[in-house]
């Protein structure tokens, strides 16, 4: 599918008169839109819910529109527990799905009432020991190990994840918790990543539907909700084809219809925790030519690099690049496209067919409003930037400014012979 920029050159040059380049710019719009399709996906369960998994993009702004569109927070950290009380979060607002987690996140989420998400058999005593209770509604994490497959070849590992419980520790799980005070209960699993195929969920469904007939019969818990965690990805390349919502929303039906409704259990509720599919196409990172460079390749320097966007260079994701103005050019040059770390794997792009760039266009990267900015560091002293809100209305707001030395600097201020640097 043919990959359209949400702004155009002219808004971007309106834009940089007070917010220079590098930044990612979000389209409020464009969130809106998909939330709602989405929601529309699955309107036919009564309990349906999403909760935003607020580490694809920690911005308190952005996870207002969400609230706003019906959502509620997939949390796993403590920062990212103290955003969504912010954003304001009243009891099962929150779903907390950690691992390795620390007692007082435990505790934080506890006291927000968020539902929390049990990664471990051990960590039932873990909590016990941390809250002296263990809350009405609880869910574990299933893992069910082996490889997961799908037809078209696509399959991930959860052998060799660390995440989640075998399906005994689950039985087990379930009956303790029972017997200390739980009284409904919850199943989540994420068995695949960034998944374009609309089998993804049903496939997964069907497993979670079967194991909670079998958990039910076998513990006589109350099962509340199945959550189908993230997962659901997009088309970062334009020859991949994208997600029908519709039709995944429908393969879920179909698999609660069939294996739940039969069981008498059509009172189950459908959580998700997506982030990439909601937030990834409507986010962009804007950055700007500064250099090109002609040596045994084509080179386009820019002004933002992997600390802005780090998945080209960990991942080798392919995240498409329009360079603004030049939408309809020939794409007849070949170009590395790179930033300034001082790593060879700082290149937004390798070999890639583009127009002529001439020093000073702006290079719209797509895609980037989910596992973005969020996975941001600072090596080489770079800095992060700012975020910008494209708004329905088409006016701008800046939602995080672009950090400046002192930000970097900050954990430095001990007032010794140092702390200058922080101020
Ligand atoms: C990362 C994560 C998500 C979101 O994953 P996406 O691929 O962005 O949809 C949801 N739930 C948990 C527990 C996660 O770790």
């Amino acid at each position: 599918m043919k990959k359209t920029p949400f702004v155009t050159k002219e808004k971007i040059e309106e834009i940089v008169k007070s917010i220079p380049t590098p930044f990612h710019i979000y389209d409020e719009k464009g969130i809106r839109e998909n939330a709602r399709a989405f929601k529309a996906a699955f309107s036919w369960n009564k309990g349906f819910r999403e909760y935003f998994a607020v580490k694809a993009t920690p911005n308190p702004y952005i996870m207002k529109i969400l609230k706003e569109e019906g959502c509620g927070f997939d949390c796993s950290s403590y920062t990212e527990l103290m955003l969504a009380k912010a954003v304001g979060v009243e009891a099962g607002d929150i779903m907390f799905s950690s691992n390795d987690t620390p007692a007082e996140e435990f505790a934080f989420a506890d006291e927000l009432k968020g539902i929390i998400n049990l990664d471990d058999i051990t960590h039932v005593d873990f909590l016990k020991e941390t809250l002296g209770y263990i809350p009405e509604i609880i869910s574990c994490r299933y893992n069910p190990g082996g490889v997961f497959k799908m037809s078209n070849g696509i399959m991930d590992n959860p052998g060799d994840a660390k995440y989640g419980m075998t399906k005994d520790q689950m039985i087990e799980a379930y009956k303790r918790l029972k017997e200390m005070g739980a009284k409904e209960f919850g199943i989540h699993a994420f068995l695949a990543s960034n998944t374009v195929t609309n089998e993804y969920y049903p496939k997964l469904a069907g497993i979670l539907f079967e194991l909670a007939v079998e958990l039910k019969e076998k513990t006589g818990v109350h099962i509340k909700f199945i959550n189908l965690s993230g997962g659901i990805g997009v088309p970062y390349s334009p020859d991949q084809e994208p997600n029908d919502m519709a039709v995944i929303g429908e393969g879920v039906r179909e698999q609660y219809e069939k294996i739940l409704v039969s069981a008498g259990m059509g009172d189950v509720a459908i959580f998700t925790e997506l982030g990439r599919y909601m937030l990834a196409p409507y986010g962009a990172l804007i950055t700007k030519a500064i250099h090109e460079k002609h040596t045994y390749k084509e080179y386009i320097g820019v002004d933002a690099c992997a600390a802005n966007l780090m998945r080209p260079a960990v991942y080798g994701s392919y995240h498409h690049i329009t360079v603004l103005g030049k939408e309809d050019a020939p794409c007849d040059q070949t170009y590395d496209v790179v930033g300034s770390l001082c790593e060879n794997c700082d290149k937004f792009a390798i070999d890639r067919k583009l127009p002529k760039i001439d020093k000073g266009d702006y290079l719209n990267i797509h895609d980037t409003g989910a596992h973005g900015f969020s996975m941001g560091y600072n090596y080489n002293g770079r800095l992060r930037s700012a975020e910008v809100l494209l708004k329905e209305d088409g006016s701008v707001q800046l939602i995080r400014r672009a950090e400046k030395p002192t930000d970097y600097f900050a954990t430095f201020d001990f007032s010794d012979e140092y702390s200058s640097l922080a101020r």
